[in-house]
């Protein structure tokens, strides 16, 4: 069990299982949500997660997810994706921050040139860009076959 609580305690939460992954987060949603120059997340199964006290208060930060923090605080606690099944908690907010070690970087194109933490680690870019640069480049293609 691991344990973990916004800084005022109003909101804590407990998992009983290991994330199924934890990386840094380096995307500007992610920067602006937890006032940081990066998030590092732990994607957890819902049905690990427990919440105590007060629940987290919510916002929509896209089109496709919402953003969890502490309604009386404000500490950010999570991310999560329209109709997952698992949560991103923020690594900050865990009582034993130490146990979760990060094994990639997402956001690559948007890291802060005097970011370098964690330099080694594998880096991609945001899901979302490549799915923008994937549609960009379906047009290209259909002309060339139609032409
Ligand atoms: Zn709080
Ligand atoms: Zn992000």
């Amino acid at each position: 069990m691991l344990h973990g609580k916004c800084s005022c305690g109003a909101t804590s939460f407990a998992i009983d299982a290991l994330p199924r992954d934890v990386h840094y987060c380096h995307c500007s949603q992610c920067r602006r949500a937890t006032g940081s120059a990066f998030a590092v997340i732990a994607w957890c199964d819902n049905t690990k997660i427990s919440w105590f006290g007060e629940a987290p208060s919510e916002n929509r930060s896209s089109n496709k997810a919402t953003r969890g923090f502490c309604g009386a605080c404000g500490s950010p606690l999570f991310m999560k994706y329209d109709e997952a099944d698992e949560t991103g908690l923020y690594v900050g907010a865990f009582n034993e921050p130490h146990a979760f070690v990060p094994t990639h970087h997402c956001g690559a194109e948007s890291r802060l040139v005097w970011c370098d933490v964690a330099a080694t680690l594998p880096s991609e870019e945001c899901e979302r860009q490549t799915l923008i640069k994937k549609i960009v480049a379906i047009p290209a293609a259909v002309l060339t076959k139609t032409a």
